[in-house]
């Protein structure tokens, strides 16, 4: 039987752009999106604390990490900053630009943006199923797709006159893998995309790992009394022979199981890959970003009569001044007239250059992203498995992962809006021969 049908697995922002695409690009394809998760569009709900970042007014191949960043940039191009923004505006979403550069709806409702997908791709004819969860994909005889749903779940009648299948399945001349990662399983992104892939025969990468994600200290650390406590600090990764590997500034947050804030979250991918490759390597905190460790020492030096801690606080809390001058061993009353040349050494270095004693990050359960997964170089550039004509991937199932800010919704809706651009031309072209990009 022929199959005219495109289906897209996990309608999250990657697979709800993906099919809207799809749909409005070819009208006469039938587009059905698929979606296992309890609750649809629980990510972007919970997104940005509910506000939902949508972007970013600047996104750029370096604001992420994975794949090349040539291939990066390729999708990126095929719908920016300014395409999301229209999208978002005519679907009656207009967005605002924060201080800081993220663009959030207007009314500051991650409802309305899930709401603006969903009726775009209802207006668009998109057939969504739901809850509905693929448990395996299998190429049929015929250059498609058999879709297998839940066991003794027939394919719903809105769907079955016009998507060919089995009972318990769906049939597709070309699918869309839109799953997600493994973060937030809760969500729905359970990480069952990956047995897809490989089930497919398309590659993944070695490692596949939580991003975005807070990190734990030890049991009872003094850092982790300071819970609540927030202060702008600059965090380098550095190799087991004091290599600087990576570096953020931006706000540490104390919590009461370790450190969390923009600067850890976006560093936690470097630490966790730089320990994947060595053991001994490990995370520096610099309290003070804006002073050099010799003007400290001066400073230090020069504080005569007065209690080291008032050197540090301000700009620093008082408490977070008493938890350094801890560490460092010092009395926070001691007068700077009075350190000793090793004591001051030692309260530089913990101010400047301080160890900060990682034992893991709070994983896949809390991170934002997931790092790793299918590599661009896998994919044409719309994004189709070049092993299997007809498979398209996009979102965070890809090998792309975006610092904090509003780039991994960007990515989602670049990479769902080239994935169906490019199943549409496909399907409506009616063939499947490989095609070479
Ligand atoms: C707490 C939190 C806050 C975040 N805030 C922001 C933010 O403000 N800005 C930003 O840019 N990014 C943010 N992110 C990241 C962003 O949400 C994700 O990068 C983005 O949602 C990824 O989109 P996706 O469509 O690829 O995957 P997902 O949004 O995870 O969607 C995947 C969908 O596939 C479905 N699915 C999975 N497996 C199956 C299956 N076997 N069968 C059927 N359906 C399946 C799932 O149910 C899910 O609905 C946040 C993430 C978290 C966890």
């Amino acid at each position: 039987m022929k199959k005219d049908a495109i289906v897209v697995i996990g309608a999250g922002a990657a697979g709800l752009m993906a099919a809207i695409t799809a749909a409005r690009a070819a009208p006469q394809v039938r587009v059905v999106a698929v979606d296992g998760a309890p609750r649809l569009g629980a990510k972007i709900l919970i997104a940005g604390g509910g506000r939902c970042n949508v972007t970013h007014h600047v996104v750029t191949e370096r604001d992420f990490h994975g794949s090349t960043p040539a291939a990066i940039r390729r999708v990126l191009r095929a719908f920016d900053v300014e395409a999301a923004r229209r999208f978002f505006e005519a679907e009656g979403v207009p967005l605002k630009r924060e201080s800081t550069g993220k663009l959030f709806p207007v009314s500051d409702r991650a409802q309305d943006v899930l709401q603006a997908l969903l009726g775009a791709a209802r207006r668009a004819g998109v057939e969504l199923l739901h809850p509905y969860k693929v448990t395996a994909i299998r190429p049929d005889d015929v250059g498609g797709f058999e879709v297998d749903g839940p066991k003794g779940r027939e394919a719903p009648a809105a769907a079955t006159g016009t998507v060919t299948g089995g009972p318990a399945g769906l049939g597709a001349s070309a699918v869309i893998l839109a799953p997600g990662g493994r973060s937030v399983p809760k969500t729905g992104s359970d990480g069952s995309g990956y047995a897809m892939v490989s089930n497919l025969g398309l590659p993944l990468t070695p490692r596949i790992f939580p991003a975005l994600v807070p990190l734990r200290l030890p049991d009872g650390h003094l850092v982790r009394a300071l819970s609540g406590l927030a202060t702008d600090v600059r965090l380098i990764v550095v190799s087991s022979s004091g290599r600087h590997l990576a570096s953020v500034t931006g706000a540490l947050l104390c919590t009461h199981q370790g450190v969390s804030g923009p600067a850890v979250l976006d560093v936690s991918r470097h630490w966790q890959a730089a320990m994947d490759d060595d053991a001994q390597s490990g995370v520096l905190v610099n309290w003070l970003p804006d002073v050099v460790a010799e003007d400290l020492d001066r400073r230090f030096q020069n504080h005569g009569a007065r209690p080291i801690r008032r050197a540090l606080a301000p700009p620093l809390p008082d408490r977070l001044a008493d938890a350094l001058c801890a560490l460092a061993g010092v009395d926070p009353d001691e007068p700077g007239a009075t350190l000793t040349r090793d004591a001051r050494k030692r309260l530089v270095a913990v101010c400047t250059a301080w160890r900060l004693p990682v034992v893991g990050t709070r994983g896949f359960e809390v991170a934002e992203v997931t790092a790793g997964g299918v590599p661009l170089s896998a994919l044409t550039a719309g994004l189709e498995a070049r092993n299997r004509p007809g498979l398209f991937v996009c979102g965070e199932l890809c090998d792309v992962d975006g610092r904090i800010g509003g780039f991994n919704f960007q990515w989602a809706w670049a990479s769902g809006t080239v994935a169906g651009r490019a199943a549409a031309a496909r399907v409506a072209a009616g063939t499947m021969e490989p095609v070479s990009g």
